[in-house]
């Protein structure tokens, strides 16, 4: 399996932030969702993958090329939260444009996905409604048919019905085992639906990427006394928490905690929960 992303040692430095050499890759037929708090680095990541910022160390190649390789770059599309477009344009016209940027720029794909998107074709992108602009800027990013979806928090502001349709989409691209998504987002539940994998960054560094069925089966959540956390392996605990109605801690392997404390309630534990205890828990 190829990669179509392969990020290494990605470095970029702002006053007060520093992404710590980032090692992040996408294989083709595979959506990999970015996770992250407020302010971890998720966007900064992926503007220096599309050569929007220039890192200050790293390599990455993307499609197995160079980033700044404008046939590399039109096999990319780009969903980012803020739209792109001139807001006087309407879709007819963003269209035209289109078409004479990208070679592979499908004018019919373009109108049937405004069709279904139920964007009129003649109304300017600044009297649409937040959903209405992402939806037009999946429909550009779809229609030159890239091999490579790169979205920032495309899913987010838009309401249930329509992040349904979304995330069948990207279903529907995905189907091509020659394509892949990297996606950021906040509604971990749309990537617990849809991820293959998962990678969260903290702080400006990447804590793991991982399988996202072998992560949610390989976590669960402990709920016992400080004492029994205490008898575990440290291996055992990622982080932990104690409060007023008794401690709990985020644990790998349930099966061997299990063994070790048979009467502890262990439960499931999901993408958020595993992301409140790492960011605000005591990690172990
Ligand atoms: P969010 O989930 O809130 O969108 P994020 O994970 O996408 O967050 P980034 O936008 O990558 O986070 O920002 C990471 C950090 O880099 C933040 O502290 C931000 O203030 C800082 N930062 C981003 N761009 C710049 C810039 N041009 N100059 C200085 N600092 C910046």
């Amino acid at each position: 399996m190829e990669n179509l992303i392969e990020i290494q040692g990605l470095c970029k430095h702002y006053k007060d932030f520093t992404l710590d050499h980032i090692d992040l890759t996408v294989p083709e037929g595979q959506i990999v969702g970015l996770i992250g708090e407020n302010g971890a680095g998720k966007t900064t990541t992926l503007k220096a993958l599309l050569g929007v910022i220039r890192p200050d160390g790293g390599t990455i190649r993307l499609l197995g090329g160079d980033p700044g390789d404008p046939a590399i770059r039109s096999q990319v599309g780009v969903v980012f939260e803020d739209s792109y477009f001139y807001g006087g344009l309407c879709a007819r016209q963003i269209g035209r444009i289109m078409s004479g940027i990208h070679p592979t720029w499908d004018g019919t794909l373009f109108r049937d996905y405004c069709r279904r998107f139920e964007l009129e074709e003649n109304k300017p992108v600044k009297d649409f409604s937040r959903g209405m602009r992402m939806k037009m800027s999946l429909a550009t990013a779809l229609a030159h048919r890239p091999k490579l979806l790169v979205m920032d928090e495309a899913t987010s502001g838009l309401d249930p019905v329509v992040r349904g349709e979304m995330l069948d989409l990207f279903l529907e691209f995905i189907q091509d085992e020659g394509h892949a998504i990297l996606m950021s987002s906040h509604i971990t539940a749309d990537l617990e639906r849809i991820a293959d994998q998962i990678a969260y960054i903290h702080k400006g560094k990447l804590l793991f990427q991982q399988d996202k069925d072998l992560l949610l089966e390989d976590m669960a959540i402990l709920r016992c006394s400080a004492s029994e956390i205490d008898s575990l392996p440290k291996n055992l605990v990622v982080a932990r928490r104690g409060g007023a109605y008794g401690s709990a801690a985020l644990v790998r392997h349930p099966q061997n905690v299990r063994r070790l404390l048979p009467g502890a309630v262990l439960d499931r534990a999901d993408i958020d929960e595993i992301m409140q205890f790492i960011s605000g828990g005591d990690r172990q």
